[in-house]
């Protein structure tokens, strides 16, 4: 059988895929990523993944590392203050505003925000730069042999052995499954609407948060286009109202937009489709397995709160990277130093990602008023809210 020999192959040209690819060839090894379908690089294409995705300083260094910074930072909408507002009360108008400002903590921003199909585009012609990286799409990883010393596994009709197999395959990891790891899922009978709009106030580089019912609403800012301010939004609702609101034609949707907003940004107006994305947390079992590493959604899949999901896995790749400073490649010993590395923190994301969203789906009117209380007590404490802001930068 023909066979191709590369240091590493990873399954899965996600977002999270590409980044490792990129990472991992610019440290020097020789990276092979397999995905069935072509990353989709046009945001005009129906199928393009109209999400953004705001990279906190630690991910910012990761990219930076993987020398894609100096390429995507011209496309980056600098975060400053993130912002988190109650709007839970009988009217839908905000009873309470708290700020987190990057400058308590920092002389940078909190995060850079840039748009996913964007972010494939430009890590698409990275690899294409990369002598020792290669993207093979239109087929999947599929039958994997573990060894001691290599995994082999195969692309179409074609055999790559390789020192390290990394899973970044997505939620429903195949490589996971075929490795025999399982996970644990929480559902939360949510879904997320994401998609961009235009507004008549600056964003003055504020993210908001504003907390009802349902799930929160998100504003993110994107650059101005065509002399319009633009932000994109995530919009959690129940499953149910999530999908009506999709389904409302574009004129109601604006009215309903509006009233949820509050008005923050003045009169927002929709400017893309809206993508409907189902919310959940799941966790694996383990991190790795024979010569196998699993990172980034394929690992943790968190609601999309305080921007963690993407970040927590470029901390995945960074980590499984930096360990091969001190560990053969893929070896026992480095997987086990990866998994001991990130467990702990994933735990904790989790489980302060799934706390949140609890509370920011709280129907009842005395929850809703307990949380705002909540949200006073934790911003009022200078101290406690600092360390907070530095917590969720991933200190
Ligand atoms: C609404 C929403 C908003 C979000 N906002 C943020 C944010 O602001 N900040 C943040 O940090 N995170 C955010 N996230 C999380 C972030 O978007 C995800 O973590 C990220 O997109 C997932 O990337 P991934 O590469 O792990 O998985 P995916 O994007 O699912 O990629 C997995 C890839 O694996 C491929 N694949 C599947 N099976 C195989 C196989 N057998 N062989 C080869 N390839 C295979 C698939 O085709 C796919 O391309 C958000 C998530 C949601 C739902």
């Amino acid at each position: 059988m023909p066979y191709h020999t590369t240091d590493i192959v990873i399954s899965g040209g996600g977002i999270a895929g590409l980044t490792a690819t990129c990472a991992f060839a610019q440290a020097g090894y020789s990276v092979v990523c397999v995905d069935p379908k072509p990353p989709v690089t046009d945001g005009n294409d129906p199928t393009a993944d109209l999400r953004s995705t705001a990279f906190l300083q630690p991910a910012r260094n990761t990219l930076r590392n993987a020398g894609l910074w100096d390429q995507l930072e011209r496309f980056a909408m600098p975060l400053e203050t993130m912002r988190l507002a109650d709007a839970g009360g009988t009217q839908n108008e905000i009873r309470a505003v708290a700020d987190f400002n990057a400058s308590e903590i920092s002389d940078e921003p909190f995060a850079w925000n840039l748009t996913n199909w964007l972010l494939s585009r430009e890590l698409v012609n990275a690899i294409e730069n990369l002598p020792n990286a290669a993207l093979i799409t239109g087929q999947i990883s599929g039958r994997i042999t573990t060894r001691t010393d290599q995994n082999l596994v195969m692309v179409g009709d074609q055999q790559y052995r390789c020192r390290l197999l990394i899973g970044a395959d997505g939620r429903n990891s195949t490589t996971r499954a075929a490795m025999g790891i399982d996970v644990k899922t929480w559902r939360y009978g949510q879904k997320a609407l994401a998609f961009a709009v235009t507004h008549t106030e600056p964003h003055e580089n504020i993210s908001t948060e504003i907390h009802r019912t349902g799930g929160p609403f998100t504003t993110v800012p994107l650059p101005d286009q065509d002399g319009k301010h633009r932000s994109s939004i995530i919009w959690m609702e129940t499953s149910a109202n999530a999908t009506a609101l999709q389904q409302l034609d574009t004129d109601a949707f604006n009215i309903a937009l509006n009233a949820r907003s509050c008005g923050i940004l003045g009169e927002m107006t929709l400017a893309t489709r809206r993508n409907l994305w189902p919310i959940i947390a799941q966790k694996a079992e383990n991190l790795h397995a024979q010569r196998y590493a699993l990172i980034a959604e394929a690992a943790h899949v968190i609601p999309p709160i305080g921007a963690q999901g993407l970040n927590m896995s470029l901390a995945d790749m960074q980590s499984l990277l930096a360990l091969t400073d001190t560990h053969d490649l893929g070896s026992d010993a480095h997987l086990k130093a990866y998994e001991k590395a990130r467990k702990s923190d994933i735990d904790l994301r989790i489980r302060g990602v799934d706390a949140l969203n609890r509370a920011a789906m709280a129907q009842s009117e005395n929850l809703r008023d307990l949380r705002l209380k909540g949200l006073s007590a934790l911003h009022g404490l200078g101290p406690l809210r600092k360390s907070i802001m530095k917590k969720g930068l991933g200190a």
